[in-house]
């Protein structure tokens, strides 16, 4: 390395490219920040906005395995499924009904847990660098339940964990929630406060805010669509515009990273849980709280120009075309759960999670090429992990010891 730093590519400018960028600039770097479209307008764009201190539990639990069938009969569920896209998804679906077993849903909390608790700290110290203390409320996030039976069949397991790790968290009656919340309607009797969860009030200024700091500090962003990895002569990028050459390059494309981790000899089995968000106005009294509705697995996320429903997951790939419906039909469930809430879609979106099977991001140096680095698959919770990995990768290139054991995110892990 130079006395004056590394040139370093990051392709992909979400969240999590984003992240990459200004920590590795505070290393002393030169930085170019690759994306085909505008920074923050991928899957980061869209999310419910929540900074979690809690999400610790995998999606793939015995629990979620059981009530798959159920799920994929009832339109409203969380889980939907385009089954043309079936055989396409065999492996990563072998491979997730593997990772549900007991003993590795203890290991992958405890490896989601390993990024989740220092989170909170990365995401700190990029809002101070930013000045991006205006868009992030404290207080906390409400699990709710109409049904107290289901409640407590529900989040047992994930109760089990916030205990076990000693993370802030207390189970409500819907009165004690209405306390806290009085935009929460009557018919919920239970809640699940996650004491320490943030938000942010729109997530796309919030990277948007992290992109103008990083300009102001030197930072390159260039809007171009990475055709592939020039690995044959030194490392670099192809573009349109041509061969880029670079000392290190970092793969941060979220749910599209696939390709290119596999032009640098790694068969990722990346792939998406699409989301869908829409938005309809706030009510007169809005909540101040992001809430997710146990019974159906949606969102409801107040942010500054309306309040953003977020659905479950869709398992259809990265081509098929949107099914907005599969949004829209939350609407009137929400009402359930909010006081006074009007059933006027205002804007839909669709969103691809980037996830591997087992629920953990790839994060870690190529074996096969070490300047090559992977920051991808950050599945449901990527706004929160963005900071935090960019941080991890910083640490990396520049030989730190990143003070977290990095095997359960490696690109040549196995998945079950
Ligand atoms: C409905 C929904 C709700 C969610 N809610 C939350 C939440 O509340 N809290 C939370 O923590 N997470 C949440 N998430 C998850 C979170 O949004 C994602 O994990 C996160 O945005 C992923 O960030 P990323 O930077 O990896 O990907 P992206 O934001 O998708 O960024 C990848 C970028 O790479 C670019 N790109 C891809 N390929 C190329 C190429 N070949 N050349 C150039 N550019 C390329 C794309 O244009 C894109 O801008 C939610 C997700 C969804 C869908």
């Amino acid at each position: 390395m130079s006395a004056d730093g590394l040139d370093v590519a990051v392709v992909g400018a979400g969240i999590v490219g984003v992240s990459c960028a200004l920590f590795l600039q505070a290393d002393g770097h030169r930085v170019t920040l690759i994306d085909r479209a505008a920074p923050g307008e991928g899957t980061s764009f869209g999310n419910a906005g929540v900074l979690s201190a809690s999400s610790i539990l995998p999606i793939a639990t015995p629990g979620t395995l059981a009530r798959v069938p159920s799920m994929l009969l009832d339109r409203h569920a969380p889980l939907r499924l385009r089954w043309t896209h079936l055989p396409r998804m065999a492996n990563w679906l072998r491979h997730f009904v593997q990772a549900s077993r007991p003993g590795r849903v203890e290991m992958h909390a405890h490896a989601i847990r390993a990024l989740v608790e220092p989170a909170g700290r990365a995401h700190d110290r990029l809002i101070q660098r930013c000045g991006a203390g205006d868009l992030v409320r404290s207080g906390g996030a409400f699990k709710l339940a109409c049904d107290a039976a289901f409640f407590d069949q529900t989040t047992r397991l994930e109760r089990h964990f916030l205990e076990r790790y000693d993370i802030p968290h207390a189970v409500l009656s819907g009165d004690e929630v209405r306390e806290h919340e009085p935009a929460v309607s009557d018919a919920v009797v239970r809640g699940l406060h996650l004491e320490a969860n943030r938000r942010v009030t729109s997530p796309v200024a919030y990277t948007r805010r992290m992109v103008e700091t990083f300009l102001a500090e030197g930072g390159c962003v260039r809007r171009e669509e990475v055709w592939g990895l020039d690995l044959m002569d030194g490392t670099g990028l192809v573009t349109a515009s041509g061969r880029h050459p670079f000392d290190r390059v970092v793969i941060a494309a979220g749910a599209f990273s696939k390709k290119l981790a596999a032009e640098a000899g790694h068969r990722v089995p990346l792939d998406t849980e699409r989301g869908y968000h829409v938005e309809v106005p706030l009510p007169a009294h809005p909540p101040v709280h992001a809430m997710q509705a146990l019974e159906h697995g949606f969102f409801m996320a107040p942010l500054e120009h309306g309040l953003r429903i977020t659905s479950g997951v869709e398992l259809a790939g990265l081509r098929a075309a949107p099914d907005y419906s599969i949004a829209e039909r939350l609407v009137p469930l929400a009402g359930r759960y909010v006081r006074g809430l009007e059933d006027t879609v205002r804007s839909r979106w669709l969103g691809f999670r980037p996830s591997l099977p087992d629920g953990l991001p790839v994060i870690g140096a190529s074996r096969r090429h070490p300047q090559i680095l992977f920051a991808f698959g950050h599945q449901h919770i990527g706004l929160t992990l963005g900071p935090i990995t960019g941080r991890i990768v910083a640490d990396l290139v520049a030989g730190r010891d990143p003070g977290i054991d990095l095997g359960p995110y490696a690109p040549d892990r196995t998945f079950h």
